[in-house]
């Protein structure tokens, strides 16, 4: 209760010294994310909370190439967001830690790990738009870390916005209980400013400034008792949900005479529940409600404290995250760290579990975009950022030595219930999620000179993205990227030209198919060789199964018939691994068109070896065995099916769906939205290059679309000889 006391106490004067508050309490600490479908206006929005706040003193507009946190060449270039952003500023005394994501489907590596070092949310929706594609995506997403959240409805000075289509929408598509906040004062059709429906207080912001002035009943009459009607069904709303409310409404006999501070406190302790979710609005572009966005920010969203509790297994050794890594001209490359338990110091020795490796922290800062302001030490709970760092990858988990690991990890087994989350689970199974690269082209230097500059140039922006794939192709000894998209690889080629000054050719861009097994089979190698005199031999039977359109976890399972299991229990970890490693190794490369097998199990029924045979020899065995099986049962080839959805005006409505038949697609939905028709379809990959230019021509610029990647699905005879020769080149 002592927060909202002195948060209504405190004048609306913020802080200007970045050093001020540099040692603020854990709790007045906010790790946020804003996310949003593209163009929602996230980075308008931060860009104003910046300024407000004080961190800048003068705006940028994303047209204008000159915003805070699209600082890349290329992002400011296209007017979009690549890589997230972290910037720190202070707001009523509190440290905001906000991280700018990407939007666009082709980074959804760098959203995924921003998620996993937040502790809240603010969802911005473009309020002519309502719940968006990607809104619903990241949603989910959000969902996913449990992210407590609310929303703003941005770009409510359109003559178009409507609040009640976006309350229709989240309630409908994110099946959720929105709580409105504010409501917007519309002068001669103009968003003047807005109604704070608890403090029952007119807000403007006229010359940049916010301004509250009480409503009354003498001076708003309708006004007034329209936005009491709208406090007293708001106050009913949060007392389904909250008992200690609920209570004091009793004690009172009347909801108008609750306490606004009580309110707010129902409505937080409720948001963190995730059981209602608060709505405020404005307009980011006119300046209008990005104060109160941010003192929402305060009020509802939590600090670090709890999602630390899950890393409590490491008592008092470190446990932080890397969740992004770029490189400065000045002081190379910069790690950015979220500190889930104990403490970074300067110069400290550290040990990253999922390298393996040992690592010096050279120095910490706080990052104010690609601004930095040196610091001592990162305590529990906050995200700063380290330089020195020579092996640590996005995505790793850092700690003070292995054997501190070990310790946590042994506490955290015999603790482990529901309340530990899937990311302190992955961290002990060394595992981050790198999705899977949908497109791939090959690349060369123009020139031999430039091999090494380009090997070292990709093996960096791989340590900043492991989302980049990068492998050989044994037959042609090129360089293949594997990627999100079109756009993904676009930009790793200006970034090589330009930041790395590598003069190099990037092929044309090529599906990533895959191949699956047609039908079931099984097969016995007894292996028999003398190599330098040594006797290596050694009996392996397998079976190879499809698994439908799913991809499985678990690529090897083993049979668990009681003979095979005992036979199978008596194998040595080494040996299990040379077996893992050729069937990984078979499955690389289809017989087909060497493309990765998925949607395959490989089970391991029965294995024997003489004493003395190499691991190399069981590797390469059960590789040639696999190999020779999936040769004689046959493979299907498998594309990328994706999802999109297309908002386009009625006019433009069949030429479209016409457009979309050719193009083998699956129309799923076609739904209204005001004047506009929103289409959702599934379509293969293969068949969207190039759509975005297409589908402006369709609609004379004015149809918008998003992608998202759906699953991989078996081809038709003719499509797969399609598929066949554009990957063989003929
Ligand atoms: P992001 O993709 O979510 O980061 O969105 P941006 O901040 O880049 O904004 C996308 C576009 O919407 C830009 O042209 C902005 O100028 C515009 N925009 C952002 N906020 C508002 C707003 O409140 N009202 C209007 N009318 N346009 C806005
Ligand atoms: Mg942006």
């Amino acid at each position: 209760m002592k927060l909202f006391r002195t948060f209504f106490q405190s004048d609306l004067r913020y802080f200007s010294t970045k050093k001020l508050l540099l040692d603020v309490d854990v709790n007045k600490i906010r790790n946020i994310g804003i996310l949003a479908h593209i163009d929602a206006g996230k980075t308008t929005t931060t860009e104003r909370m910046l300024f407000y706040s004080g961190t800048i003193n003068q705006m940028g507009e994303v047209h204008h190439g000159n915003t805070v946190t699209d600082y890349m060449t290329q992002e400011r270039e296209r007017g979009i967001t690549i890589t997230s952003a972290a910037v720190t500023f202070f707001w009523r005394s509190h440290q905001f830690n906000l991280i700018d994501t990407p939007g666009h489907i082709d980074f959804t590596m760098e959203v995924e790990q921003s998620l996993n070092v937040l502790d809240g949310a603010v969802f911005i929706l473009d309020a002519s738009a309502g719940v968006e594609a990607q809104t619903l995506t990241v949603w989910r997403q959000a969902d996913r870390y449990n992210l407590p959240r609310f929303i703003f409805l941005n770009k409510m000075d359109r003559t178009d916005a409507s609040v009640e289509h976006c309350f229709h929408s989240i309630q409908q598509k994110l099946s959720v209980t929105p709580l409105c906040l504010q409501i917007p004062i519309k002068k001669g059709g103009k968003l003047s400013g807005l109604i704070d429906i608890l403090t029952m207080e007119k807000l403007t912001f006229s010359n940049m400034k916010l301004a509250k002035i009480a409503l009354t009943e003498r001076e708003d009459c309708e006004l007034w008792s329209e936005t009491m009607l709208l406090r007293s069904n708001l106050v009913d709303k949060i007392s389904e949900y909250n008992e200690t409310l609920a209570e004091k409404i009793i004690k009172e006999e009347s909801m108008d005479n609750i306490k606004t501070m009580d309110i707010v406190g129902a409505i937080r302790e409720e948001t963190l529940n995730q059981n209602i979710i608060p709505v405020v609005m404005g307009s980011a572009y006119k300046n209008i409600g990005i104060q109160a966005l941010m003192d929402a920010v305060v009020l509802y969203l939590p600090g670090p404290g709890k999602r630390s509790e899950y890393y409590n297994c490491f008592e008092d050794n470190l446990c932080a995250k890397a969740f992004k890594i770029t490189h400065n001209k000045q002081k190379g490359t910069l790690v950015f760290v979220k500190v889930h338990n104990g403490e970074i110091n300067k110069g400290q020795k550290i040990y990253s579990t999922t390298q393996n490796k040992n690592e010096l922290v050279g120095r910490l800062y706080t990052a104010f975009a690609d601004d930095f302001h040196e610091v001592e030490k990162i305590k529990s709970g906050n995200i700063g950022v380290i330089s020195g760092l020579k092996h640590t990858k996005m995505g790793d988990f850092l700690s003070n030595s292995a054997s501190a690991v070990q310790k946590a990890k042994e506490k955290f087994l015999k603790t482990k219930k529901s309340v530990l989350d899937d990311a302190v689970e992955d961290l002990f199974e060394n595992k981050v999620r790198i999705p899977e690269p949908v497109f791939f082209c090959a690349i060369e230097p123009e020139s031999a000179a430039y091999q090494t500059a380009l090997d070292n140039a990709l093996m960096e922006m791989q340590r900043q993205d492991p989302s980049l794939r990068v492998t050989q192709n044994c037959e042609t000894g090129q360089t293949v990227l594997g990627g999100m998209g079109e756009l993904h690889l676009d930009i790793i080629k200006d970034r090589i030209l330009k930041e790395y000054k590598v003069k190099a050719k990037l092929g044309e861009l090529q599906i990533n198919y895959h191949e699956t097994l047609k039908e079931k089979t099984t097969d016995t190698l007894e292996f028999c060789t003398t190599i330098g005199g040594l006797v290596q031999k050694f009996t392996i039977r397998l079976s190879i199964f499809p698994t439908g359109e799913e991809e499985k976890k678990e690529i090897l399972v083993f049979d668990r018939t009681q003979d095979a299991a005992k036979n199978i229990s008596a194998i040595y970890h080494k040996h299990l691994s040379a077996i893992r490693n050729g069937v990984e190794a078979a499955l690389a490369n289809g017989p087909r068109i060497s493309c990765k097998v998925s949607n395959v199990q490989v089970m391991l029924h029965f294995f024997a070896v003489e004493k003395g045979t190499s691991e190399s020899v069981i590797t390469a065995g059960t590789t040639q065995l696999i190999q020779k099986m999936l040769q004689q049962q046959g493979t299907d080839i498998l594309e990328p099916v994706m999802n999109i959805e297309i908002v386009i005006p009625s006019d433009y409505l069949s030429p479209l769906l016409a457009d979309l038949s050719r193009r083998r697609s699956t129309v799923e939905e076609i739904s209204m939205r005001e004047n506009v028709k929103v289409v959702r379809a599934n379509t293969p990959l293969s068949e969207l290059q190039g759509y975005a230019t297409i589908i402006r021509t369709l609609s004379s610029g004015t149809a918008t679309f998003s992608m998202e990647f759906y699953k991989y699905r078996k081809m038709s005879p003719i499509d797969e000889e399609i598929a066949i020769r554009s990957v063989r080149g003929f």
